[in-house]
């Protein structure tokens, strides 16, 4: 690894990067001094290599191309032949106000200084110190493509959250792997559950409970669309380990799903009680921390919304009524064993700790309830895989870094390593709080090259890309594909109809990949 000067001499302060940050920063509107103070001017060239080329790879690199004389050349990498990371494959199809962010991310492929170079795998076709070696910078920006475990026996019988979003949103040459890699059949299922409830375990029961109808304007591929939505989804179960006010989803997304016309939303009443403790209370009191106000709407909206159910007969007889489809929000439950694809053994938990803190802990092991689903997902969460030749901490998952620069595994600076996005401070938060932390990296950055501490490079891409034995994907290449989708889709009425298969970008770009 090449080695830079020790860590306090290579960071500017904190404030420093987040001063003049705003997401006004990427409205054109925007006071043109503090752009200003924002942009890297600098008579020297620079060529930065960005490997992922999804929000938070295009957030960097919208940052730097804005230098003031063109100094900065950006090529950005993706294992994928198409660019847009989660924009494409995790954003749920239904959601395409967020999908249309991919045109903002088109409109930096189109600049001239930057260059999309899809179909390149980073510690496999290249490696990250023949980058280094001949780029000013690399920044990471390849996010958290894995799936937590939760470490219980049994858990390979679980279908994993990840590969029904890849299948249903078309990853690349997954359709028919997923089909053949599930083992229950998707016409028979009636009842789904989820462990887990954040946005993803919503995002799931919506598309889950969705009619064909409600999902005709997303971006599913038609062959997806026929099998999922052949069996007629009774109910989605969201099952959690803590209490209520504790939820991992948000308000945005769970109004969103009570608005369903066919769906009724449901608590247990005990569990409701059960999550009302001290802490809780405090946490959801206004003013006591910067969460508060949100927690406080998001468990009134709950309250108010979902039918409380009384007991489990009460549950019973809910859920074998077919004259609506219903999501339950289970508390209070963290799984101890998968005992066969149907049903999980669950311990019953409570809470422990100061507000804010507070964890779930098991006080009688022996107190059991085991579950039973047509099937169980597993929405746990993600980590970052690791990639060779870069340091990673596997307690956090994440790549070790201090404000974005990549720290050696005795804690130095590697000069010209950075990274961005879920891969520097993990899988959490919207696309927003990429666009923050983005912002920092690419301020750490700007400020290197005003201290002059980076190499100048021009000759980077051919150094490196040009002496690769396979083909890559250009954005131009890409824009014929995305052209061709596009009219796909228009000839049926939805956004895009994407293609599944290699071989189809291979027709359409003339060239194997
Ligand atoms: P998440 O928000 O971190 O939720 C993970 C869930 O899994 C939590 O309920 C967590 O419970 C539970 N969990 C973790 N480990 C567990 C275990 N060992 N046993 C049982 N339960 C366990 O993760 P996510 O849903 O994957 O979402 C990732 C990020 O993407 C989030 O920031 C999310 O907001 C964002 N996202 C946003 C949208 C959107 O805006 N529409 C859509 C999708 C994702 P505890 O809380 O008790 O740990």
């Amino acid at each position: 690894m090449i080695r830079g000067p020790s860590a306090r001499a290579f960071l500017p302060n904190r404030a420093f990067c987040s001063q003049f940050y705003t997401s006004d920063n990427y409205n054109p509107k925007f006071k043109d001094d503090i752009r200003k103070k924002n942009q890297i001017r600098s008579d020297r060239e620079y060529t930065f290599c960005i490997i992922g080329s999804g929000p938070a790879g295009f957030y960097t690199a919208k940052s730097l191309l804005k230098s003031e004389n063109g100094s900065i050349k950006v090529d950005i990498l993706d294992s994928s032949p198409h660019p847009y990371g989660l924009v494409r494959n995790g954003v749920a199809p239904d959601h395409q106000s967020m999908k249309k962010i991919q045109y903002d991310y088109d409109e930096v492929f189109k600049n001239k200084n930057c260059q999309f170079y899809g179909n390149v795998t980073v510690g496999e076709d290249i490696q990250i110190l023949d980058l280094l070696r001949n780029y000013s910078g690399v920044i990471l920006a390849y996010g958290a493509g894995a799936e937590r475990d939760i470490g219980i026996e049994g858990e390979h019988h679980l279908t994993s959250a990840t590969d029904i979003i890849n299948w249903y949103n078309g990853k690349l040459d997954y359709f028919q792997e997923f089909q053949d890699s599930i083992n229950f059949d998707m016409k028979d299922l009636r009842d789904i559950s989820v462990i887990g409830n954040g946005n993803v375990a919503t995002d799931l029961a919506r598309i889950f409970l969705k009619t064909k109808e409600e999902l005709k304007d997303s971006d599913m591929p038609s062959p997806v669309m026929d099998i999922l939505k052949e069996p007629e989804i009774n109910s989605v179960s969201l099952v959690a380990r803590r209490g209520i006010y504790q939820s991992a989803f948000t308000t945005k997304e769970v109004r969103e799903l009570s608005k369903l016309p066919q769906i009724k939303m449901y608590l247990f009443k005990e569990e409701l009680e059960k999550s009302r403790n001290e802490a809780s209370l405090l946490e959801a009191t206004p003013g006591s921390s910067i969460y508060a106000r949100a927690i406080n709407r998001r468990t009134t909206f709950l309250e108010k919304t979902c039918i409380h159910l009384e007991n489990n007969d009460h549950y019973e007889e809910v859920l074998n009524d077919s004259s609506h489809k219903k999501l339950f929000l289970r508390y209070f439950m963290s799984p101890s064993k998968v005992l066969d694809q149907n049903s999980i053994e669950f311990n019953i938990t409570e809470l422990e700790g100061e507000a804010e803190k507070q964890r779930c802990v098991v006080k009688s092991p022996e107190e059991r309830v085991t579950l039973k689903s047509d099937l169980w997902l597993k929405s746990v969460g993600y980590k970052t895989i690791p990639m060779p030749g870069v340091p990673y901490d596997a307690d956090t998952f994440t790549v070790p870094n201090e404000m974005g620069c990549v720290l050696s595994d005795n804690g130095e600076i590697i000069k010209g390593l950075y990274v961005c996005g879920w891969a520097k401070r993990g899988p959490v938060g919207i696309i927003d709080a990429t666009l923050r932390d983005s912002f920092e990296t690419y301020r750490v950055i700007k400020n290197h090259i005003d201290q002059d501490l980076l190499d100048s490079r021009i000759d980077s891409t051919k150094k490196t890309l040009y002496n690769l034995e396979k083909s890559f994907v250009t954005y131009r290449d890409w824009a014929k594909v995305m052209y061709y989708e596009d009219e796909r889709g228009k000839k049926i009425g939805k956004p895009r109809e994407k293609y599944l298969w290699t071989e189809d970008y291979e027709n359409i770009i003339g060239k194997a990949l």
